[in-house]
Parts: C-alpha cells; sequence; structure tokens
C-alpha cells in the first residue's frame, strides 16, 4: 500500500489475551517501512454512532516502543489521548500495550472468562496521519474460543482493513457463542448469541431474515458482503442498546425480551432500526460526521435525520416485512 510519502508501510496489530479473568487485553502494533523520524499514536476518544467523549486512553497501560531489532525507542504521552515515539532512524518499530476492557456495553469493551468483545475504538491506537493505511488483524484467541466479526477474513483468526475506519468499525466478539447463519442475495448474514434467556433460535433467524429481505425490497441491492448481527443477552440490570456499524451491528438485549410479543417487537424494532443506519448514517452522514476525528467531538445538528429517520423507517419496515399482526 503506497501512503502519502510514497513509501511502502506495513501495519499489523496482533490481538492477546492471555488471562482473560484479569480484563485486559494485549497489543502488539508492527510498523515496518516507516519513513519519518517521529510518529505519534493516538487513542480514539469516542465511538462513531455512540456520541459521548469517553477518552479510552485512559484504560491504557504498559506502553511501550522498541525497534524490531530490539533496541527500546523513547515513547513519551503528548496530550491524554496521545503518545510520541521518537524512533529516529528505525523504520521497523513494535509498539506493545494492555487495555483495561470491564465494560460490556455496545461502544465500549468487555473481557472476562465468558468472552471477549471489543469495539476498535477503545483497543487500537492509530497512527496520525497515517489513518488511510491497511492494516492486518491477528487475532490468538483464549482457549477454544472463536471469532466473529465483519471484518474481512484473509486467513485463520487473520483479518485485513483497508483503513482504520473500517477496522474500527467492525466489532469483536471472541468466545463460545452461538452463530446462526442465513443468506439473502447470496450474501452469508452471522446472528452471534453470547448468553442464554427465553430465545427461540429458528424464531429469531427467520424474523430477522424478513426484516434484510424487506429491505433488500426497498433498496434494491445489499451494499456489502457479509453482515453480522451481535447480541449480548444479558442480566435486566445491564445496559441495553444497539449500536450500528457498515457491516455489522452490536445489541445489548435483557436475555428475556423474547417473549411475549410485546417485548419481542421492541426487540425485533431494534434490529430494524440500527439495520437501516447502514444506509442511513453509515453511508448517507452529515457531512460533519466523516472522515471522524476521533479527537474531539464533532458537532453536527442533523441527528435530527441520522435518528429521526431511522426511527420512522425502523418501525415502517417492521410492518412491511410482515412482522406485525
Ligand atoms: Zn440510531
Amino acid at each position: 500500500m503506497l501512503t502519502h510519502q510514497g513509501y511502502i508501510m506495513k501495519l499489523s496489530y496482533l490481538l492477546e489475551m492471555e488471562n482473560p479473568e484479569t480484563h485486559f487485553f494485549r497489543v502488539t502494533m508492527t510498523i515496518e517501512d516507516y519513513s519519518e523520524e517521529n510518529m505519534s499514536v493516538t487513542m480514539p476518544a469516542w465511538t462513531p454512532g455512540s456520541y459521548e467523549i469517553l477518552d479510552f486512553a485512559r484504560h491504557v497501560r504498559k506502553i511501550k516502543a522498541t525497534a524490531l531489532t530490539g533496541e527500546n525507542i523513547e515513547l513519551s504521552k503528548k496530550d491524554k489521548s496521545t503518545w510520541k515515539v521518537a524512533n529516529g532512524k528505525f523504520r521497523d518499530i513494535k509498539i506493545t500495550y494492555e487495555v483495561f476492557a470491564h465494560d460490556l456495553s455496545v461502544h465500549t469493551s468487555h473481557l472476562d472468562s465468558s468472552h471477549g468483545y471489543l469495539n476498535g475504538t477503545n483497543i487500537f491506537l492509530y497512527i496520525e496521519g497515517y489513518k488511510d493505511q491497511t492494516a492486518e488483524l491477528i487475532i490468538k484467541p483464549w482457549g477454544d474460543w472463536k471469532v466473529s466479526t465483519g471484518l474481512e477474513k484473509v486467513g485463520d483468526f487473520r483479518y485485513r482493513a483497508t483503513n482504520f475506519d473500517i477496522l474500527v468499525d467492525s466489532p469483536i466478539e471472541i468466545g463460545n457463542h452461538r452463530s446462526l447463519f442465513f443468506n439473502v442475495e447470496g450474501k452469508e448474514h452471522e446472528i452471534v448469541l453470547y448468553g442464554h434467556g427465553n430465545e427461540n433460535e429458528e424464531k429469531i433467524k427467520a424474523d430477522i431474515q424478513k426484516i434484510v429481505e424487506a429491505y433488500l425490497k426497498i433498496f434494491g441491492h445489499l451494499p456489502y458482503k457479509r453482515y453480522v448481527f451481535i447480541f449480548h443477552l444479558l442480566s435486566e440490570e445491564d445496559n441495553g442498546g444497539g449500536l450500528e456499524h457498515l457491516n455489522s451491528t452490536t445489541i445489548d438485549v435483557d436475555r428475556f425480551t423474547f417473549a411475549p410479543f410485546e417485548s419481542y417487537k421492541r426487540f425485533l424494532s431494534v434490529v430494524s432500526h440500527e439495520y437501516f443506519h447502514l444506509w442511513n448514517v453509515k453511508r448517507i452522514r452529515p457531512a460533519e460526521l466523516g472522515p471522524f476525528n476521533y479527537k474531539e467531538e464533532n458537532y453536527t445538528s442533523l441527528l435530527w435525520m441520522a435518528e429521526g429517520f431511522t426511527n420512522y423507517y425502523g418501525r415502517m419496515m417492521l410492518l412491511r416485512s410482515g412482522l406485525l399482526p
């Protein structure tokens, strides 16, 4: 991949979770053929779609930079989200750090002995000036855990993102969750279920397929290769909510939301809302919201359109998909 300096640079992230019960993910970022003498790396302050400043850098610890040949490289904090790496003559650089992940919500990350769930905005640093850099992600799951994500798969536990926006716009579920599959327009749709409640797998699968088919009828085309619905079935006290992504969504629900019908209808309506966002907001969005500035607030007066239209369509499409009596 050519960067704007005309050099060919390589970027990869290795994600490990050797002791899930400690809630720390370990990240090794490897940069090869970097062409400048200084580097700044930043952890986003917010997650697109959830319009709230959370300063994820506060969960980073034990950050260290070395040359790939082993020499130490000085690394210092520049501001609350950014570190300066004085790489000097070194072109091949490794940055390692740990991230505390013990907050299970749609826009944060969570690691314990039951699973790992992450939003890249909380976990991956980006190199300032190089957000358009293609990156490879290698995941080493704990034990026999598997991985579900909307990221493009290029090998066993290996994924590729064409830029930082894509990398962090694909939440990742790692664990022994159930996966259900269906196809629409020849495209695979995966439903990930973490946790258990009063769900009926076959019904969820059939109903979500109906929603996707109803949208296909309106738009004539599904603008992705694969789509992933990540559902966290949680206890009543946990935070509920949904967050939209380019080709996936995460929805946290009360594990007993699947019956009676009134409550199941609310669940389907959230599914429809988040799914519609893949067009409205993720592909048609207020200019202020993209390309993203991950360091600070992004102001827009168009949320009425982003959320209002989505609420309207989300419900109307339930009617069109024949799921409402
Ligand atoms: Zn929304």
